[in-house]
């Protein structure tokens, strides 16, 4: 009897010393991305993205098995040039099951950096999880000499099982920066260092496999997002166009005469509209077609009621969000309502 209740009690200090030593379980979705890209040779610029799958992906950075208990998958394996609305819906839907019913502690996302920045903020308000969130891409190919990817996966695996990097909604890793998904824009088409937190800068950054973070954002994400994926199989359409002097308004009246839900301008200065584009864009709105003005400069807001009167004409400015932010809120505000005023609130809220 003495000998079973010593082996009792082993078993259960083994059991919580197990308990107490487990790693925090992170699932890595592939979906393809320079990170997964392979170039002819090593030395060259040519290559093709989306090329190796996610177990190669894994086994360049075995360090990252000290850090979690890893498991992957495969989402998609495309240049992200091609994500679309389909997948965005597959990837926060899994997201929410891996999350809230298969009980791991956060989620990495190998992604293309082309359209990372649209992947992160469609996340950002679809997710139903504080539970860390972070998409990680590279800008050199996997075969290339002095590749960033195993260090940006090895970087996004360190922000996934930090307890500082949980409630803050979902984040972008590169070049040992932590960039939050509403201000998070690509500004270079090749360097490395090409990701920039906007006019707030980085949230946080990643240092000897620890991440530190320097702000938190105040708007509204993640579990305090109303926007709900779990019933939606297709989202609203919604398209954009850009100004610039002497503007045509045929792509505009393409958008319209495709039945479109919503219309983005990637207006010049602060959201304006070239003449003929205006009318157009007048047009659109009286028909229920929602127009929401952002601009094409790359800094600052896009303001309400400034040099256009959004409140005549039932506009809604996207302040400051880039035009493809704006499309994203457009498309996941639609689902919502149509309502000019409602849309416009969102805007200011998320
Ligand atoms: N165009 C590709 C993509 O976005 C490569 C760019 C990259 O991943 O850096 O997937």
């Amino acid at each position: 009897m003495k000998h079973i209740k010593f082996l009792a009690v082993v078993a259960l200090a083994l059991c919580i010393g197990v308990s107490l030593n487990a790693k925090p379980k992170i699932r890595i979705i592939a979906t393809g991305g320079t990170i997964a890209g392979v170039s002819t040779t090593s030395a060259s610029s040519a290559y093709t993205a989306g090329q190796v799958g996610i177990q190669t992906l894994i086994d360049a950075v075995p360090q990252i098995l000290q850090l979690a208990d890893i498991s992957g998958e495969q989402l998609v394996n495309i240049g992200s040039q091609d994500m679309n609305d389909e997948v965005w819906l597959k990837l926060a839907k899994r997201i929410n099951v891996l999350l809230n019913e298969e009980g791991y502690d956060g989620i990495v996302i190998t992604h293309g950096t082309d359209t990372m920045e649209e992947t992160a903020y469609f996340l950002n308000l679809t997710v139903k999880s504080d539970k860390p969130v972070v998409l990680a891409g590279s800008m050199r190919p996997s075969n290339a000499i002095s590749a960033d990817g195993p260090a940006n996966l090895y970087n996004a695996v360190a922000a996934a099982v930090s307890p500082a990097c949980k409630g803050v909604g979902v984040l972008c890793c590169m070049n040992n920066q932590l960039l939050d998904a509403k201000t998070v824009i690509k500004t270079h088409t090749i360097d490395c260092d090409t990701f920039e937190g906007g006019p707030s800068g980085i949230i946080g950054y990643i240092y000897n496999g620890e991440a530190h973070m320097l702000q938190t954002p105040n708007n509204k994400h993640t579990v305090n997002s109303v926007f709900d994926v779990t019933k939606l199989d297709k989202l609203p359409r919604v398209g954009i166009v850009y100004g610039y002097a002497n503007c045509s308004p045929l792509p505009m009246k393409a958008f319209v005469d495709a039945g479109f839900d919503g219309i983005v301008l990637a207006g010049v200065g602060d959201g304006n509209f070239y003449k003929d584009v205006f009318d157009v864009a007048v047009g659109a709105q009286n028909k229920g077609i929602q127009i929401v003005r952002s601009s094409r400069c790359p800094t600052g807001p896009t303001c309400l009621n400034s040099e256009v009167d959004d409140a005549k004409y039932h506009f809604v400015a996207a302040l400051d969000l880039n035009p493809q932010k704006a499309r994203v809120l457009l498309m996941l505000a639609l689902t919502k309502t149509h309502d000019w005023q409602e849309i416009q609130k969102f805007f200011m809220e998320y």
